[in-house]
């Protein structure tokens, strides 16, 4: 493993690609400061350019540096850090981030994240990484270092650390307002958060309303038809099923958790759908899932999956 981080670390510092594990998803990973290396993830993944990248640091120290850290930012850091929260900052005047990287935003998205391997290449690359997920924009997000070669071939470097932890993106939350406001559902529980910050604003759920930057309404797609909240199945679906219920396929079922559990059905999520995607079955029919807890992301993955125009 300390070859391959070494690998890693050289191509990051030449301005190339690479692919690595993080507590969530597998990230796409690019040397924040080098404008070329941006611009490269950006064409790489089919990004549009107003569709800002979160920022990947060691440590809080190091995102002290190029952002103005707030007294909320340090409590969420103590609570959250190092783990799957990415935190909305103001930009640094004299911050050595690429504007690309934050698609001319005045702020910065910060993460630090706890994967070991993520983590030991930040720390010897000693820089930010910028680091979306290792998919072709929309589609689906990568959970295992092959679903990584299904988006891009050989093309990038990838570095094998398993199955994710979470198997679902980060929380985000925009501390650059008056008001901390959550603008995406995640790995992290926005229940616990509301504990820390009681004024906690959430980001309306009508996805025609979503302003932000990157809110994309079709985001983690699969290449067949999906339909989700399903009550009875079609003839040809493949089912993605939840708990225990009356659903039936006469192709194939995947059941995210037998038990429903949301913390196993959040990290099986990618994993199954990324099966059920073959151009050999008809459409996806996902069973109704629990809008609590994990399950208000699972959610929001899945009407994004599922939206059309
Ligand atoms: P991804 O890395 O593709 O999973 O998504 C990153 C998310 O963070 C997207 O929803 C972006 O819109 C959001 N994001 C990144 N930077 C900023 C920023 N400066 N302000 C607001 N949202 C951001
Ligand atoms: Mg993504």
């Amino acid at each position: 493993m300390k070859e391959k981080i070494t690998k890693a670390v050289n191509f990051l510092k030449k301005g190339k690609l690479v692919a690595f594990p993080t507590e969530t998803v597998y990230g796409l990973g690019a040397d924040a400061e080098n404008g070329k290396a941006i611009s490269n993830l950006y064409n790489k993944k089919n990004r549009p350019l107003f569709n800002p990248l979160i920022c990947h640091f060691e440590n809080i120290e190091t995102v002290k540096k190029q952002v103005v850290f707030s007294k909320n930012a340090k409590i969420l850091a103590e609570n959250f850090w190092p783990g799957p929260l990415t935190i909305i900052l103001k930009k640094r005047k004299n911050s050595s981030i690429h504007p690309l990287v934050s698609s001319g935003l005045k702020t910065i998205a910060c993460r630090v994240p706890s994967n070991k391997i993520a983590l030991s290449i930040l720390k010897q690359f000693k820089g930010i990484l910028a680091a979306p997920s290792a998919n072709k924009s929309s589609k689906l997000s990568p959970t295992q270092k092959n679903h990584v070669i299904k988006n891009f071939g050989k093309d990038i470097f990838v570095i094998d650390g398993g199955s994710t932890t979470f198997g679902i993106e980060s929380t985000v939350i925009d501390l650059s307002n008056n008001k901390p406001t959550i603008l995406r559902a995640g790995a992290i529980d926005k229940k616990i958060i509301k504990q820390l910050f009681p004024d906690l604003v959430e980001k309306s759920k009508n996805l025609k309303k979503i302003k932000s930057p990157g809110q994309l309404k079709k985001h983690y797609s699969p290449n067949i038809p999906i339909r989700i909240n399903v009550k009875k199945l079609r003839n040809d679906e493949v089912l993605l099923n939840f708990g225990k219920n009356r659903l039936k396929s006469k192709v194939k079922e995947l059941n995210l958790s037998k038990s429903s559990n949301l913390e196993e059905a959040a990290k099986n999520l990618f994993k199954f759908l990324h099966i059920l995607d073959n151009k050999k079955y008809k459409g996806i029919a996902v069973a109704p899932i629990v809008k609590k807890g994990l399950g208000i992301a699972i959610n929001d993955r899945l009407e994004r999956a599922a939206f059309s125009e």
